[in-house]
């Protein structure tokens, strides 16, 4: 099948060309057909899959099939996005598949000025791609109109709500239009998304495409078993011997990452660490470097990994499995992307033998064990508990809006970024 017969306008199909798109995933196999026939979505679909074309195109698609209004552009199509880097990519994405059609977006998130984005506004937009924080800060200062949206896309909603969005969300979803088109993408299915969903959407379509809550099948994923203080060196000792490059790293806290990331530069090992204490500069610029092969290992907690989007990531490690089983499913998206095959390993110590145990009656199966020889773990350590962190699941998540701009309202918006 190719892109001809999904219904998309020539000025899509050349941009979709010239991304090198020979043909659709199977999540735009079956989204764009229903999205263009203004049915509202429930989408299972991990990152990796395509998703973000598969609501892009469509939208587009629709925007052109209503006359232009005269005088100033209205925002009439919103995507909400858990995170910076995911909105960013987001956007890109929009100017690049809407690079022949004629309307204009923009992408507002926390931690940079706010003056731009206001200017942005002011001259008029299209499609904005946000994060709810910023986007709340907007509503209070009521520099944004959302009156005339006819497109909502929740992308991520699964992550929203485990970042504690949820009030805000509400609050966005308030002022919106009633009469508009939803669609709500989300990797995984709990009772909070599937409240969100009866909420939000009018007789949803519901396309699933990885099956609930199981890893990508592209994804060859095996467990090293070693003892916590030697994982480090056992991270060197495999990224040397089979010559990985562009290796994405998890650790569970910032600190973490920060402190491997230096050990393994001292290893040799060209690596660089983001989380949410980074400014939103030194992010951009390890993404980048990593990107292009400068940093062979990036170093990320969690949330702040959320929507990296490079093409075939041939290797994931977690360096300490996620406390939280869903967690090692966005993980692991992170490789065998839209058709690769990728590798993802897990160096396990004894503490975590119970988060192991629960992801795999997530994924409902075994992960194949390997022990790596000098680098065996010694029978005799007893587990200790790991300390929880502090994290964005633990915030409190009944705010109040803010109406006003105020300090508050910024730092939360700092705050809440991974
Ligand atoms: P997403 O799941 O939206 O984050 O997309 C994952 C990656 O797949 C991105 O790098 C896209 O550029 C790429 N991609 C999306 N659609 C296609 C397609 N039809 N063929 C090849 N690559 C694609």
């Amino acid at each position: 099948m190719s892109f001809t017969t999904l219904g998309l306008s020539a000025p899509l199909l050349r941009a979709i060309k010239e991304e090198g798109y020979t043909k659709p995933t199977p999540i735009q196999k079956q989204a764009i057909p229903i999205i263009l026939s203004k049915k509202d979505v429930l989408a299972g679909a991990q990152t990796g899959t395509g998703k973000t074309a598969g609501f892009t195109l469509p939208i587009l698609e629709l925007l052109g099939e209503h006359a232009k209004s005269k005088g100033k552009r209205s925002v009439r199509a919103l995507i909400l996005t858990p995170t910076r880097e995911l909105a960013a990519q987001i956007h890109e994405n929009v100017l690049s598949y809407g690079k022949y059609m004629p309307y204009t977006s923009t992408v507002i998130f926390g931690g940079v000025g706010i003056n731009p984005q206001i200017g942005n506004f002011r001259r008029g937009v299209d499609i904005v791609v946000a994060t709810p924080g910023r986007l709340l800060d907007h509503i209070g200062r009521r520099t944004i109109d959302l009156s005339r949206v006819e497109f909502l896309v929740l992308d991520e909603a699964d992550r929203m709500l485990d970042m504690g969005f949820i009030n805000d969300i509400k609050k966005i979803l308030a002022i919106l239009p009633k009469k508009r088109q939803n669609l709500l993408f989300s990797a995984t299915f709990s009772n909070d998304i599937k409240k969100l969903s009866d909420s939000l959407l009018n007789a949803p379509k519901l396309i699933e495409v990885a099956r609930r809550n199981t890893a990508s099948e592209l994804v060859e994923q095996l467990i090293h078993p070693v003892d916590k203080v030697k994982k480090r060196a056992l991270l060197s000792n495999l990224i040397k011997k089979h010559n990985w490059s562009q290796v994405l790293v998890f650790t569970r806290t910032k600190h973490g990452a920060n402190k491997l990331s230096e050990q393994l530069s001292k290893d040799g090992i060209n690596s660089a660490a983001i989380h949410g204490n980074k400014s939103q500069g030194a992010r951009t610029k390890a993404l980048a470097n990593f990107k292009s092969g400068d940093v062979r290992v990036l170093v990320a907690t969690d949330i702040a990994a959320r929507g990296i989007d490079i093409d075939q990531l041939p290797y994931v490690v977690n360096f300490e499995l996620p406390n939280v089983s869903e967690d090692y499913i966005h993980r692991i998206g992170r490789t065998g992307r839209a058709g690769t095959q990728g590798q993802a390993i897990s160096l396990v110590c004894v503490d975590e033998l119970q988060y192991l145990k629960d992801i795999e009656k997530l994924l409902k199966r075994k992960i194949p064990q390997e022990r790596i020889v000098g680098f065996e773990p010694d029978p005799t350590i007893k587990p200790e508990p790991i300390k929880k962190k502090s994290n964005s699941r633990n915030r409190p998540r009944n705010r109040k809006l803010d109406t006003k701009p105020n300090k508050s309202a910024n730092n939360r918006a700092r705050r809440r970024q991974p």
